[in-house]
């Protein structure tokens, strides 16, 4: 029986094709479950049903602070049943599922900010140097939203666009990734249970070319909001040049991760294994390209290497674990194919490049990998690796570590270690990526923005400004 998985109109519904796939843990090919999948005209439907909403229904006229209401119910409601959905993410995605109680965490907060956030901002008054003239700028909410987001951190990827979406009184139609989808079916009937309309949060699930391409070609949807791969993100910024809808994209990153020789050694090591390592690499803002003073070198990454060979590789419930599988068979058959060609080019391979054995050989495991001697250029340098593997470059001046970590068509973020304050500023303000760690890797708020420069993407989730993302600004202009 095709199982009804698809949420649209506030009922759950099975596909138009009965198209059904099945979900399996990638740390040991458990079935996790089996859910529908839409076809294009599921997702059609469903975008329907999002412009009804949004042009007639009560949530875009519903006062601000009352919607807010509604997102802070939907933060408490998920810390209530955390457990649930942690072990769902990390059935889905083969994660610790240490790792995906902090990412429910950081969930619930980010519905917590939003919810606080709605209405707090009505607009401004603008002087129009005319007493006569009383002259506003109002933000309204900007209608419907196809929502697009990645297996990695499948919950909090869509959460940081269904919170403000919801804030700003716009409808949506979430897409998650085929790969993992039972979060985002567990987070539609939190939805359902706090009391969003039917019709304003809609979700289908299928592959991305059928499923997800019609939120990007659709003369309905307002806005695409994407989290991906960038080949993927310039397949859907061109699908909506058609409709000249908005269009906001969260990339990947290739993200520097520098050393000075006066960075305290032992923060910066357990951070650099951390920033590369942590959910085997497969983060968007992953420290996958150390960026070490020379005259550190030789000591740093020796420490490094044998760190990185006692990392234990585990499955989701395991205690003793450090790291979980790769999504995939096919994700590690290239990243398997990245770390060869590496060698290929000249990379020293210090530890790593194998594939989990024993009682881990019916997962996706990959072990922490080190490829040392690497030189601009190299395809391990310029391409997003998305997993255990981090390369090793050096530099002798601050110029230079600078050139080094700016020579990127990414720019997501950057890390800096130095215990010389006035220095980390110097680089941090030199550094073309949008997030830069000062003796730090990783942390991030949902009260300030996160987002790439250059290829990483368009525009900024988090902060204000992934409220305003989700609103028209209008100007009314009265002559009094
Ligand atoms: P992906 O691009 O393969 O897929 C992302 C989503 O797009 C999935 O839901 C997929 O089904 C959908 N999709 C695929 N083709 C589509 C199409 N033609 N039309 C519409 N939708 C389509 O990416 P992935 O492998 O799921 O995720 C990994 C990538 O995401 C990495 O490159 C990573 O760096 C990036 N990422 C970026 C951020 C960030 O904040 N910048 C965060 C997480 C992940």
């Amino acid at each position: 029986m095709t199982p009804a998985t698809l949420f649209i109109d506030g009922r759950w519904e099975a596909a138009a094709s009965a198209g059904v796939r099945e979900i399996r843990c990638p740390a040991d090919g458990t079935p996790v479950g089996t859910v529908s999948e839409a076809t294009a005209e599921d997702t059609e439907r469903a975008v329907a049903v999002a412009r009804r909403a949004f042009d007639d229904g009560p949530w875009p006229r519903t006062p601000a602070p009352e919607r807010g209401d509604v997102v802070l119910r939907v933060a408490a409601r998920l810390r209530e049943r955390k457990e649930e959905f942690a072990r769902a993410e990390s059935l889905d995605t083969g994660k610790r599922v240490v790792e995906s109680r902090i990412d429910m965490d950081d969930i619930a907060n980010c519905f917590d900010y939003y919810g606080k956030l709605a209405g707090q901002d009505a607009g401004r008054l603008v002087d129009a140097g005319d007493p006569n003239v009383v002259s506003r700028v109002a933000y309204e909410p900007l209608g419907v939203c196809g929502l697009i987001s990645p297996w990695n951190y499948p919950l909090l990827q869509a959460a940081w666009k269904v919170a403000p979406a919801l804030a700003a009184g716009d409808t949506f139609v979430l897409k998650p990734s085929e790969l993992t989808p039972h979060t985002a079916i567990l987070l539609m009937e939190v939805l359902d249970e706090v009391g969003v309309p039917a019709g304003v949060a809609n979700l289908v699930l299928g592959a991305g070319p059928v499923a997800g391409a019609p939120l990007a070609e659709h003369p309905d949807v307002d806005l695409v909001s994407f989290t991906g791969g960038l080949a993927t993100g310039r397949t859907i910024a061109a699908a909506a040049a058609g409709t000249v809808k908005k269009v906001a994209l969260e990339l990947g990153g290739k993200n520097p991760n520098v050393v000075f020789a006066d960075a305290d050694f032992d923060a910066a090591l357990d951070n650099a294994l951390n920033a590369a390592f942590v959910h085997s690499g497969q983060v968007c803002s992953a420290g996958a390209r150390l960026v070490v003073e020379e005259s550190l070198h030789g000591r740093f990454v020796d420490e490094l290497v044998r760190r990185a060979r006692g990392i234990r590789m585990g499955g989701p419930f395991d205690d003793s674990a450090d790291t979980g599988p790769l999504i995939s068979a096919a994700h590690r058959d290239k990243v398997t194919e990245y770390v060869r060609r590496g060698v290929e080019e000249g990379a020293v391979l210090r530890c790593g490049g194998t594939w989990g054995e024993g009682e881990l050989a019916d997962g996706f495991y990959y072990a922490p990998t080190v490829l040392d001697g690497v030189r601009s250029g190299m395809s391990v340098v310029v391409d997003e690796g998305f997993g255990p593997v981090v390369t090793v470059e050096t530099f002798s001046t601050e110029d230079e570590a600078v050139g080094i970590a700016n020579d990127t068509r990414y720019g997501l973020a950057a890390g800096v270690w130095t215990q010389d304050a006035g220095k980390g500023q110097r680089v941090a303000q030199r550094l073309r990526h949008g997030t830069v760690w000062i003796n730090d890797f990783h942390p991030y708020l949902p009260q300030a923005e996160w987002g790439g420069y250059g290829q990483s993407g368009v525009g900024r989730e988090l902060g204000p400004t992934g409220l305003a993302e989700y609103q028209e600004a209008k100007h009314i202009y009265q002559n009094i």
